[in-house]
């Protein structure tokens, strides 16, 4: 949704933005604070609070207009890191991907099986001696 929502309530302009890559779109009311998501289209359908209007969609808000509160930035932010770490995750898979073995990103651990394996060779070799 690219178009501009409108507070109901306040008259004014909603300053909106969204996490990378997320088709998802927020908009809050730099006034009373109304917040909505793009997700409830029926919100702007309705005009329950806001309401698409023609103006073109505000990039980011004037330093003039206050911004969306303390809360609404944080979890914004907090959706944008989660969606850089999944990029990263997915690049790291995509990465990894080709090679045989991906498990070579892990530090090789000294082998703890050949003493474990002599160990056990002992044991067999113990017990045969005790059988009659
Ligand atoms: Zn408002």
């Amino acid at each position: 949704m690219d178009a501009a929502v409108e507070c109901t309530h306040c008259k004014v302009v909603m300053t909106s933005w969204s996490a990378p890559a997320s088709q998802i779109r927020y908009f809050q009311c730099p006034f009373c604070a109304r917040t909505h998501s793009s997700l409830y289209g029926e919100v702007f359908r309705r005009r329950a609070g806001a309401r698409v209007i023609d103006a073109p969609a505000r990039a980011s808000a004037p330093a003039e207009i206050p911004m969306a509160s303390a809360e609404d930035i944080r979890w914004a932010r907090v959706k944008a890191t989660a969606a850089q770490w999944f990029a990263r995750v997915e690049a790291d898979e995509r990465a990894c991907a080709p090679r045989a073995a991906p498990v070579t990103r892990v530090p090789a651990r000294p082998a703890p099986a050949a003493p474990a394996a002599a160990r056990a060779r002992m044991a067999v070799a113990a017990g045969t001696k005790r059988k009659p």
